[in-house]
């Protein structure tokens, strides 16, 4: 700062920084990374200069730390930050469902429900940072709830969260806006502009995502006619959508649920908003009434004990129902059907110039029911 007060680029660095220390209050349910984003701009600096000052030498904007931090690094951030470190810890996504640090065994559990963002290097590939367009108009803060996989609207505003810029299509990456995070860090638009669209589907996505907060907000969660503690709802909650995913596919009647034949195999953190809404409430579905539904599902889908795997962490009133399920169904082909498969085999093993046809030939007559060769 020279002798009028200005602040410059001819300032030699060095500048004592505790001189620059202030305290900025977290918000309700601020993100971390967002709350560094915000502190950054309240300094004039770039989210990256902010904590290259700071914590030299940290990896911060390459990591999902609102995931990931780990005790060292948030002690250091609380001291640079001037907050206690129980200010930091509550801007986590683990802090959120009730955990001390990243290293307990059951937050990787959670992180499957987690959105995944996408890290590489300091982008975002994915689009698992969520936002309300209308909360984010009336205070530019980032919601931990709104990285859930099972949160697709806001309850205040009663509409469908957004996951990119209305203008361009981007990923929202906060620590990547110069100035303002409320724009999008590459066209510079309003990530809360454009038109917010009312959905006639925002009260069943409330209904499903205030069932699927319990996960995160009830000691305990009712099962049937009993209670169970929340860590082993979850636990079977988890298994339970892996399969049910799995199988969506496996009857016509189950064809309705909007879930992509590609998105079968992807974890649900990858997964796109609709397609995370059809699986949050067809696994409520299965999971009502326990466990009457989830037996007419896998009966219906043709689940069977072997979908479950070995089934070592399951709490014990899983296995037992699970353990009702088939051992393995029984072979579908019948003696034609397998006949039928040999002499396909045996024409593609011999190959030669007719073979595709005589194939062709032969699938197309089985397509009718016909076995014959
Ligand atoms: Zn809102
Ligand atoms: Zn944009």
């Amino acid at each position: 700062m020279d002798t009028r007060g200005r602040v410059g680029r001819d300032i030699p660095p060095g500048v004592d920084q505790n001189q620059w220390q202030f305290r900025i209050v977290p918000a309700n349910d601020e993100l971390l990374s967002t709350y560094l984003v915000r502190r950054a701009h309240c300094q004039g600096l770039s989210p990256h200069r902010f904590m290259e000052r700071g914590l030299p030498g940290v990896q911060i904007w390459n990591r999902d730390i609102d995931s990931s931090l780990s005790a060292p690094v948030s002690a250091r951030i609380a001291q640079y930050c001037n907050l206690a470190e129980q200010d930091v810890k509550a801007m986590t996504l683990y802090d959120l469902v009730g955990f001390d640090s990243p290293a307990s065994p059951d937050w990787l559990l959670y992180q499957s429900w987690i959105n995944a963002v996408g890290i590489y290097h300091r982008l975002r590939r994915r689009f698992g940072l969520q936002y309300c367009p209308l909360c984010l108009q009336a205070q530019p803060v980032f919601q931990r709830a709104w990285r859930l996989a099972f949160v697709f609207c806001c309850p205040e505003h009663g509409v469908f969260l957004r996951n990119c810029c209305p203008s361009c299509g981007t990923a929202v990456m906060p620590h990547r806006a110069r100035i303002d995070m409320t724009r999008c860090w590459k066209c510079g638009a309003l990530l809360s502009g454009g038109t917010v669209v009312e959905s006639t589907a925002v009260p069943v996505a409330l209904e499903t995502q205030r069932l699927m907060m319990r996960c995160i907000e009830d000691d305990e969660i009712s099962l049937g006619s009993t209670n169970v503690a929340r860590s082993e709802y979850l636990c079977a909650a988890v298994t339970v959508l892996r399969v049910v995913k799995e199988h969506m596919h496996s009857h016509p009647s189950l064809w309705s649920f909007d879930v992509p034949i590609d998105a079968v195999h992807a974890q649900v953190k990858f997964l796109g908003m609709p397609e995370r809404l059809s699986l949050f409430t067809m696994l409520l579905e299965v999971m009502d009434d326990w466990p009457a539904n989830f037996l007419h599902f896998s009966s219906v889908a043709g689940i069977t004990q072997i979908a479950f795997g070995r089934r070592r962490n399951v709490p014990q009133w899983m296995n037992e129902v699970v353990a009702q399920l088939p051992a393995r169904l029984r072979s579908r082909t019948g003696a034609m059907e397998a006949n039928f498969v040999r002499y396909v085999r045996r024409l593609e093993n011999e190959g030669g110039t007719k073979c595709r046809a005589l194939r062709a030939q032969a699938l197309m007559l089985a397509a009718k029911g016909k076995y014959g060769n």
